[in-house]
């Protein structure tokens, strides 16, 4: 941990406690103690001390903040200060660049609690976590120092630019292409979809550097910075929901890019995107738990309330057997989601159950926010009650990151392999 994470951490007492807490964690604590004794359900005290962190920051500052975010779209840069102040920004970073270095399971537990708060707001957050992945996959000790360090110093913004107007899903179709001119690489190309590019301080960008090669070698990884001449941004995306976070296109027009801003071997790009999602599907898969559980307890706390025929409406076998599906679908998504983060925390690739923890979680999460209007009846179709900006906000979680589809493609892909060797 550096100096400044240490100044910054100590600045409530609440962070001055988690963060020694953590010191006082043995590395790798987390994934030893699973290991050592067995399944179990418990965190740890350290864990309670950053959920209770988080939590607190979600409810006492994202949540009374949500609506107004929603209805300007105006990016939360005070939200976003004030979780960096706290340390809960870029918590995954390595402690050797300035950050603290936390595991997926102890990343879920932040990401939940903020997506409680607001969704939009968490984005915002937590999405420099997708263009900081790569580089902690697979930079140079140089790029590193250099881009994870600035993000640990100072409350900044970066981008992972892969998707283009004509492919998402399709990553192999990446069309933005990367030059070699000398010591330079000379990019041109469109980025669709960039989430936080209007803000972003440097973006990480996945360029086609071989047109004839296969995908798993036709690509490289690099970093931009956002003030390098040829990179063009296009207006905020007017959303559905989440309007808190900033997304625009991104433009190539002869941007030049050092060979030191190159992350990792030509024609490895491919695979350090997709090496990204291991360490941020279980984090998107969390953010949707907490916005489901969000949807749940507003519902919970309105059927108790609403009366109709003379009784709550939690009376109604129909009501409380739909507050009874969400909460089970909440509980499933969540755990299905922590044992994802386990894997990366036990060192394994923890693909596959990222996959399920995000397709379900995000369908869950889109089910439980809907049935929550349904709850509140007319007044659930209504923006002065909370539950239409969560149906609005979730549907992205089926979508970015990976779409629910393209989930059950990597699970059913991984369970035929794993039964033709018969590991299933
Ligand atoms: C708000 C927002 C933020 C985003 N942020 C980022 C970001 O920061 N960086 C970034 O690079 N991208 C980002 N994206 C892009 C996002 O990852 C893509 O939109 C997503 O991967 C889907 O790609 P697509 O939109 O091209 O849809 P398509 O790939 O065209 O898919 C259209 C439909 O077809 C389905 N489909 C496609 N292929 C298959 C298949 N093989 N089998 C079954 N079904 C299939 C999809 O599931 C989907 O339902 C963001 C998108 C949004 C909306």
């Amino acid at each position: 941990m550096t100096t400044t994470t240490t100044m910054l951490l100590a600045k409530t007492a609440a962070a001055a406690a988690v963060r020694q807490a953590l010191l006082a964690r043995p590395l790798g604590a987390v994934s030893k103690r699973f290991a050592s004794s067995g399944l179990s359900f418990e965190l740890s005290d350290e864990q309670r001390a950053l959920d209770d962190l988080s939590k607190k920051f979600a409810v006492n500052e994202i949540a009374p903040a949500a609506a107004h975010h929603d209805k300007t779209g105006e990016f939360p840069w005070d939200l976003v200060k004030k979780a960096h102040e706290l340390g809960l920004m870029n918590v995954h970073i390595p402690e050797a660049y300035g950050g603290l270095g936390l595991g997926g399971v102890d990343c879920c537990i932040v990401s939940e609690n903020l997506a409680y708060g607001c969704s939009g707001i968490s984005t915002a957050i937590g999405g420099p976590t997708l263009a900081e992945s790569p580089l902690i996959v697979g930079a140079s000790e140089d790029i590193k120092k250099r881009y994870l360090g600035r993000m640990t110093e100072e409350p900044l913004i970066a981008s992972y630019c892969v998707t283009e107007p004509g492919c998402g899903s399709d990553v192999a179709n990446v069309q933005t292409f990367a030059e070699k001119r000398g010591d330079e690489w000379v990019i041109n190309g469109n980025k669709a979809w960039i989430t936080g590019a209007g803000h972003a301080n440097w973006f990480f960008v996945l360029a086609r550097t071989d047109r004839n090669a296969k995908p798993g070698s036709a690509f490289t990884g690099f970093v931009v910075d956002a003030d390098t001449a040829g990179v063009i941004l296009g207006k905020k995306e007017p959303n559905m929901g989440q309007r808190a976070s900033d997304t625009r296109t991104v433009t190539f027009e002869d941007a030049v890019v050092p060979d030191a801003n190159r992350v990792g071997d030509v024609g490895f790009g491919f695979k350090l995107a997709m090496k990204a999602f291991d360490i941020t599907r279980p984090e998107v898969a969390a953010g949707a738990v907490g916005v489901a559980q969000r949807a749940l307890d507003e519902a919970l706390k309105y059927s108790l309330e609403r009366k109709t025929f003379g009784v709550p409406i939690i009376g109604h076998q129909a009501v409380s057997f739909m507050l009874a599906d969400m909460k089970m679908g909440v509980d499933a998504s969540r755990w299905l989601t922590l044992r994802s983060a386990w894997e990366l925390d036990a060192g394994r690739r923890p693909t596959f159950f990222a996959s399920m923890a995000k397709a379900f979680a995000a369908d869950h999460a889109m089910k439980c926010t809907t049935d929550a209007v349904q709850i509140f009846g007319g007044n659930g179709y209504s923006s002065d009650y909370p539950v239409e900006k969560l149906m609005r906000d979730c549907k992205i979680f089926q979508i970015y990151e990976g779409t629910s589809q393209i989930q059950r493609h990597i699970i059913a892909q991984t369970m035929a392999e794993m039964a033709k060797q018969g590991a299933m």
